[in-house]
């Protein structure tokens, strides 16, 4: 229970009745967790008063957006702080950023900026719930990451409250506080251990993102926040690059016989400077009970290639010598190019994984660890039948999509979750695969997180040094571990 000096200076509520701490005690993943109680700031004070509380008495704090979150990242024993409900003005369009409270929603984020010709381009297929805080912690993205990147490529300032309940504005061109100041030394002498240890791939959600703090002998110090899934801080405000929307978008689909033949044909796509290359949901389901169609998978892999930019007759040119350079391996292709076509075509796309959270069979039910690896897109024809083998050995139904012009495969086996054998499997499977991972330098996670479920496989993917380097970090910033503890250290 808050005491009651506490009580007098916050403005937002405290709840501790059984239905908030239960609509708390879960989010997209297959975890739950009962929070002691959930908090709703109404402002930055209210954050900071409740931190210094919390810090006195070694209370755990998990700051929480739209809990979408697959991996189970905003649940816990200790405060749930809904930064959703108050924190989501707009405060500040620019002519190239954009400056949000945290709780902001992404798709109001786009419309409001659409209306100025701009966007911020990490998609997640979650937008319409998913808050800018949520994607800054899981350095999130999506179908357009191949073009633009990650959220962490958008992050210029943030403003965020330690553990002890102090603030700071973190970013390049502001001097550092102490604990980013501290951090940057560290990083120095470690350079060549990180670069020698982190994925060789364009996106990374796992572990900190200590790759990206330093760059042409600048010092990013608010990149330490992307992907750190709310255990170095709550961030209560944050300025992000935008671009402008390009003027023309067409969708080339193709299907192929097997999924092999569409793999070796990456590469060649790759070479025409797509600005998404995506996976279309497809899978082995040998039950009688599902259906490839009703469940939303197509019969034969497809992939959606788009090119967007400036010139409608350039990128029509570009779709048109990339079909005739997969005529031979494709049995079907067409290009769209009207708005609604493509509109209603990524529709399809972004509920894949909406069709697979609802997969069961009975108690066997489409479980996400394997979920969002990520490797080197040349390495995609051994990696792909290698998690294929390991379904094999295990019997498993699946499901695959995803990202998979960024190398990027969002997959899910079905398991029978009431089967004395689930965990043993589902921890083989993780062992199997995630070992592969790290022999090709990809990542375990490339945009969805570690959080609860795969917060213990960071050491195994990064190795003991870099691990270490982990430990001093969240050290730095949060010394009695309450700032959402149990994910990535
Ligand atoms: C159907 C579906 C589709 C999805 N598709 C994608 C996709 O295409 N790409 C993708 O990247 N992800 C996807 N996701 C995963 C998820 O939606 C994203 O990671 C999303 O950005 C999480 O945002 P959220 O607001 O729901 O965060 P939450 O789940 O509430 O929290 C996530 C993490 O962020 C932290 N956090 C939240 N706010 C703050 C803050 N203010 N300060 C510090 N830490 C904070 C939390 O503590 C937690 O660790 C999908 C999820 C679902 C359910």
């Amino acid at each position: 229970m808050i005491d009651d000096d506490l009580m007098r200076k916050l403005r937002g509520k405290v709840h501790t009745d059984e239905w908030t701490r239960l609509i708390n005690s879960v989010d997209a993943s297959h975890f739950q967790i009962n929070p002691s109680m959930v908090f709703v700031p109404e402002d930055v004070s209210d954050v900071t008063n409740m931190c210094q509380y919390a810090h006195e008495r070694n209370i755990p704090l998990t700051a929480r957006g739209g809990g979408t979150g697959l991996l189970g990242q905003a649940l816990t024993q200790g405060i749930v702080v809904d930064i959703s409900r108050h924190f989501n003005r707009i405060i500040e369009i620019g002519e190239r950023d954009v400056l949000v409270e945290p709780g902001v929603v992404k798709a109001v984020l786009d419309k409001a900026l659409k209306k100025k010709g701009k966007f911020l381009p990490p998609d997640p297929s979650s937008s319409n719930f998913c808050t800018l805080g949520g994607m800054i912690a899981n350095n999130s993205s999506g179908a357009h990451t191949l073009r633009y990147g990650s959220t962490i490529d958008y992050l210029e300032e943030l403003d965020v409250v330690y553990s002890d309940g102090s603030m700071s504005t973190v970013g390049p061109s502001i001097p550092p506080d102490h604990r980013c100041g501290s951090l940057l030394p560290m990083i120095l002498s470690e350079l060549g251990l990180i670069a020698a240890s982190y994925p060789n791939t364009s996106k990374n959600s796992s572990g900190f993102r200590l790759d990206a703090l330093v760059r042409n002998r600048s010092y990013y110090p608010q990149r330490v926040f992307a992907g750190a899934e709310g255990t170095l801080g709550i961030i209560t405000k944050a300025k992000l690059r935008t671009v402008e929307i390009p003027q023309f978008e067409i969708l080339l689909v193709c299907e192929f016989q097997d999924l092999t033949c569409l793999l070796v044909s990456i590469p060649r796509i790759l070479s025409f400077h797509p600005s998404a290359v995506e996976l279309l949901s497809f899978g082995r389901l040998s039950s009688g009970q599902l259906q490839h169609n009703e469940k939303g998978l197509t019969d034969f892999p497809t992939i959606y290639v788009e090119f967007s930019g400036e010139s409608l007759t350039t990128l029509e040119q570009r779709a048109d010598l990339c079909r005739s350079a997969l005529r031979q391996s494709c049995i079907s292709s067409e290009v769209l190019s009207d708005r609604a076509s493509c509109n209603a075509a990524w529709n399809e796309r972004r509920n894949s994984l909406n069709h697979i959270l609802r997969f069961s069979d009975g108690s066997k039910k489409a479980i996400g660890i394997i979920e969002d690896t990520i490797v080197n897109p040349s390495l995609l024809e051994e990696y792909i039948p290698f998690i294929q083998g390991i379904y094999n050995r295990y019997k498993l139904d699946y499901v695959m999509y995803g990202h998979i012009g960024n190398g990027n495969i969002h997959t899910r086996p079905l398991i029978d979750a009431q089967s004395t054998m689930a965990v043993e499997i589902i921890e083989h499977l993780a062992h199997d695969v995630f070992s592969k991972v790290r022999e090709l330098r990809g990542s375990i996670s490339a945009e969805h997180g570690d959080g609860l479920a795969r917060s213990r496989y960071i050491k195994q993917m990064f190795g003991a040094d870099v691990y270490w380097l982990f430990v001093q970090i969240k050290k730095i910033f949060d010394k009695k571990n309450i700032m959402n503890p149990g994910k990535k250290v």
